[in-house]
């Protein structure tokens, strides 16, 4: 049996309970196999693979907080530090029902390889909780977040680990937890990323995500001749990262036509309205039937199909698979040209397949949302410096981050002979960097 095939085995045996774990492992593994074929005694003697998929640590904690009701709840919390060969632990916290040990392994794993490809010197972590503060009182937060700090504070520190935001950890959640990680600790330092201006945030890094994926599929288009300017694009999502993403692809002179959040979806003949989306999910935390309310010339549907609609581009910026092998039949169908991942892993492996067969470009997440921790590892930089830059320092180095992802990967694919495969180039380019780094400081 290849060392592949038998790494994927165990990983499979070891963590059954945990589908997307084991998926993300697979997918990368099944795309390294060409790089690891050729080193293959040698990886194997050193057991790279098996360390690479085994987390350096895991916590788990108790999270007891109490609501306005004075009832007591408890949540559970995880950070998992994934890998820090090259670099501090770095990656967001995740505050949402569906989160488990699982996700955020498989979060965590990813993260490796997606913070290898920036360039930049962090290692890979992910954290969260099953807490969802949609719903709860400002009160209710921070009394969360407080709660969830005093474990937290224990294993995160300027150079160890830099946890950062996610779905459902915005502005608001940093700010709590950062206030409370300084009351235990006495410090002022740069443990969080995605802090507000005002106390050691940096300038670009909200719009960085949605940005970045957007200078990295204008990058794809111009390598093949063509750019985004008057290309139709649908967008999933309402959140942090689609909401740049629609703010920078109209910039450069595309119309998005569709948003959603986890109720409903919108699509928008005349290209959505960003300023009425920011006061609707940012300003107001509504549903996205208040954007139909005030724009009556949209669409609002209930439950997903954003993908249903024809497009050039397609960038799914909400959450995990949620674009599936019937949704990609539907995109191809329609002819899409691109489909680039602003969210984690939100294609399966079945459609991510069949997008490929069909010659649709496809730039996965840890490419293509890469431009957020890249702009907290500037964030840091900055901490570090006790500087500020200005936002256009902070976008134009996003935007060389961007582009230099871009020439890594299509030229690992290139190096491999799978020209065109951003998948395959994405791991083994993030992979190469990992790899030597784990060598070069032996067995830990
Ligand atoms: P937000 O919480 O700001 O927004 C998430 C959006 O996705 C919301 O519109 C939400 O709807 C929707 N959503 C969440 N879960 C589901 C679900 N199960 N089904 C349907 N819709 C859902 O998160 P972000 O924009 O920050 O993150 C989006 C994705 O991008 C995630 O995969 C995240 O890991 C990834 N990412 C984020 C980065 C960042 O810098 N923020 C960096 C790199 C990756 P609703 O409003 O109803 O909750």
């Amino acid at each position: 049996m290849s060392y592949v095939d038998e790494v994927l085995r165990r990983v499979s045996d070891k963590n059954y309970s945990e589908p997307e774990f084991i998926q993300a492992v697979t997918e990368v593994l099944e795309s390294l196999r060409p790089v690891i074929e050729k080193h293959e005694d040698k990886y194997r003697k050193e057991a790279l693979l098996e360390r690479l998929t085994e987390p350096d640590r895991l916590v788990k904690f108790k999270v007891p907080w109490v609501d306005d009701n004075g009832n007591i709840q408890v949540n559970t919390g995880y950070r998992v530090q994934f890998n820090n060969s090259i670099g501090p632990y770095k990656g967001g916290l995740r505050l949402h029902p569906s989160v488990n040990t699982g996700i955020i392994k498989f979060l965590g794993f990813e993260q490796v390889f997606k913070n290898s490809l920036t360039g930049l010197p962090i290692g890979g972590g992910k954290g969260g909780s099953d807490f969802d503060p949609k719903g709860k009182s400002d009160r209710e937060v921070m009394a969360f977040c407080n709660s969830f700090m005093t474990e937290l504070y224990k294993y995160i520190g300027a150079d160890c680990d830099v946890p950062a935001g996610d779905i459902g950890t915005g502005a608001r959640e940093i700010g709590y937890l950062y206030g409370m990680y300084k009351k235990l600790t006495g410090r002022y330092e740069g443990v969080l990323t995605g802090k507000g201006l005002s106390y050691g945030g940096s300038l670009a890094r909200k719009e960085a995500t949605g940005y970045g994926l957007v200078y990295i599929t204008d990058e794809l288009l111009k390598d093949h001749n063509d750019s985004l300017k008057g290309k139709e694009v649908v967008v999933s999502g309402a959140g942090n990262v689609a909401i740049y993403a629609i703010e920078k692809a109209t910039q450069l002179g595309a119309k998005v036509l569709t948003c959603s959040d986890s109720t409903g979806w919108i699509y928008d003949p005349d290209g959505i309205d960003l300023e009425l989306l920011k006061e609707v999910k940012e300003e107001k935390r509504e549903r996205l039937t208040a954007y139909k309310a005030k724009k009556p010339n949209a669409e609002y549907y209930e439950g997903k199909g954003v993908w249903s609609v024809k497009c050039d581009v397609a960038l799914p910026c909400a959450t995990q698979n949620e674009l599936d092998l019937d949704d990609a039949k539907m995109l191809v169908e329609n002819h899409v040209l691109a489909v680039c991942e602003g969210a984690n892993m939100p294609t399966t492996l079945e459609a991510t397949e069949y997008l490929k067969e069909n010659n649709v470009y496809f730039i996965p997440g840890k490419a293509a949302n890469a431009g957020g921790v890249a702009t907290s590892a500037l964030e840091m930089s900055q901490n570090s410096e006790r500087l500020s830059w200005t936002f256009e320092e902070v976008d134009s180095k996003l935007h060389g981050i961007m582009t230099n992802i871009y020439k890594n990967i299509s030229d690992a694919a290139i190096r491999y002979d799978c020209e065109g495969d951003y998948v395959v180039g994405a791991n083994i380019a993030g992979f190469e960097k990992v790899c030597d780094a784990m060598l070069s400081q032996g067995l830990y």
